[in-house]
């Protein structure tokens, strides 16, 4: 589509709205942005588009069916639902509805590595980034979407000799129609955000998306320990490479011993470097390495170039962070862990002994799977913010609790429980918004009262 001219209705004043109408303006597109916001709340950001792109429209405040009415596409920032009642009333009237990341993808010249999942794909995708950054030393590698940066923000200045490592999530991918990465990855697909998707079948087929356009000449990375994700190995026209930490694979990446090898044409194994010198704890942050080896081979980094990556790679910020040690005892920060599956992958990695606190906004979250893990490992719930009467009534009966009030109150309390040799876990399995402004608002409160 030629933007010169075309009237096009951004929804979503927020960072990825922002870069995506700058991107159309450039193009020379007639630009109104909207929001359900108010003008008032919304000042700072009105303001600072406005000195930018002077051309832009506001309208806050909601979206009234008639602002869409001559526009010829609208775009959609991933945190707007997609089936919000006026959108179904444009599409009605014929007129495109994407979303951020299908528009960015129509303009970007990069191929595209894409990654989703319900949990690893910020860890993935960074560390895939520091492997092909130390390959592609003369291109330009970029790590965007859902990990922060709006892939909108990049798209005019990539070329076709240049890498995009994209993080995509649900909420992006049900709105793609012909996005087509030339590399696609399943790292598992989970419960989560039953909060926004209707049921586990809407997730799953937005997650699918991811694959829906990919041909023969392009890669699906696929978990072959996941049901979901290995399921997908009969949907695909992509070549299917898969990886295991639990079993040794024809072909693709796996773990022989303690080694992480590599058997991507199902002709040669290599060995890339033991698991045991990953500076990542956890078996599911072995499997993130290996998507990050799985990917960097196909785009034929060397096995020596990943090894050095991989053994000196920390880790993000907020997912299993070591904040320090206080009489012996351990301060660990995943405040990054807003679902069970994350907070199951966090016990699984860290030794007996933990004091955990848990809790905040649910999201429709089963406990269950964590019971036998919270009976071998936990000596207490340090239980806070709106799910702590559910956690209570689901954990309560299979280890000593207390409840929090605050997140000081919260590290106060795990502390004078703790033992020397203990751990206190930050690992909620909730979303933050109940107490804080977002996780990562969270994980620095906790590092503070640490
Ligand atoms: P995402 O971007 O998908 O939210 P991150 O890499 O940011 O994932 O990690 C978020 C949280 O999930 C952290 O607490 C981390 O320890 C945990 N985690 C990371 N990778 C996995 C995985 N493969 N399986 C389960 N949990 C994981």
């Amino acid at each position: 589509m030629m933007f010169k001219d075309k009237f096009v209705v951004v929804i979503g004043l927020a960072r990825s709205g922002i870069a995506v109408a700058k991107v159309l303006v450039n193009l020379g597109a007639n630009v109104l942005i909207t929001d359900q916001k108010s003008e008032d709340e919304l000042k700072d950001a009105i303001e600072k588009l406005r000195s930018d792109c002077p051309q832009v429209k506001f309208r806050m405040g909601g979206h009234p069916e008639s602002i869409f009415d001559d526009a010829d596409l609208v775009v959609v920032s991933p945190g707007v639902p997609f089936n919000i009642p006026v959108l179904e009333a444009v599409r009605k009237k014929s007129i495109e509805v994407i979303g951020e990341i299908e528009l960015a993808y129509r303009l970007c010249k990069a191929p595209i590595i894409a990654i989703t999942g319900t949990k690893g794909k910020s860890t993935t995708s960074t560390l895939t980034g520091q492997i092909l950054s130390k390959t592609y030393e003369n291109s330009k590698v970029v790590v965007a979407g859902n990990i922060g940066t709006p892939l909108s923000q990049y798209v005019l200045d990539l070329e076709e000799s240049d890498l995009l490592v994209l993080e995509v999530s649900s909420f992006q991918l049900e709105t793609t129609v012909y996005f087509k990465p030339a590399v696609s990855v399943i790292l598992n697909v989970m419960m989560d955000h039953l909060d926004r998707h209707k049921d586990f079948e809407e997730y799953v087929s937005a997650k699918y998306r991811i694959f829906a356009n990919q041909t023969e000449n392009d890669y699906i990375i696929l978990n072959a320990d996941d049901p979901t994700a290995y399921a997908v190995k009969n949907l695909t026209k992509a070549k299917v490479l898969l990886f295991s930490s639990r079993q040794k694979l024809d072909k693709g990446v796996y773990l022989e011993n303690d080694n992480i090898v590599a058997n991507i044409n199902g002709d040669r194994i290599i060995t890339i470097c033991k698991s045991s010198e990953l500076k990542i704890i956890g078996r599911h942050n072995i499997e993130n390495s290996m998507v990050a080896i799985a990917i960097s081979m196909i785009y034929g980094a060397e096995p020596e170039a990943i090894a050095e990556v991989l053994k000196e790679f920390p880790g993000l910020e907020h997912a299993l962070e070591f904040v320090g040690e206080i009489n012996g005892i351990r301060f660990i920060n995943d405040s990054k862990a807003t679902n069970v599956v994350s907070l199951k992958a966090a016990l699984e990695s860290v030794d007996s002994g933990i004091n955990l606190i848990i809790g905040g906004r649910d999201k429709g979250n089963d406990y269950e799977p964590l019971i036998p893990l919270v009976e071998e490992k936990v000596r207490h719930l340090i239980i806070i913010g709106e799910s702590a009467e559910k956690i209570e009534k689901s954990l309560g009966c299979f280890t000593k609790w207390v409840k929090a009030t605050t997140m000081d109150d919260a590290v106060n309390k795990a502390y004078n429980l703790a033992k020397s040799g203990e751990t206190v876990l930050l690992s909620t399995a909730c979303a933050s918004f109940d107490m804080f402004n977002d996780y990562a608002d969270r994980g620095k409160k906790f590092k503070e009262a640490v």
